[in-house]
């Protein structure tokens, strides 16, 4: 999530901070054409309020998901 009063990346499970360059999960839309260019700037997660988790989070939601099946 981002956080509007300290313009800064959440993660939305833990809630840590995310760092700068820091690896983690986040929704991305996929260009319709390989042309386009797919960077994906800051303003535009912080617009959509992109739900983000950190790798750690990540890592636990997939190992839950895989002892369920
Ligand atoms: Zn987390």
């Amino acid at each position: 999530m981002y956080q509007e009063q300290t313009k800064t990346f959440h993660c939305d499970i833990c809630k840590k901070q995310i760092q700068a360059y820091e690896v983690c999960w986040t929704k991305w839309q996929f260009p319709p054409k390989i042309t386009v260019p797919q960077d994906m700037p800051i303003k535009a997660l912080a617009y959509q309020n992109a739900k983000i988790i950190c790798e750690d989070c990540q890592s636990k939601v997939f190992v839950k998901e895989y002892q369920s099946l």
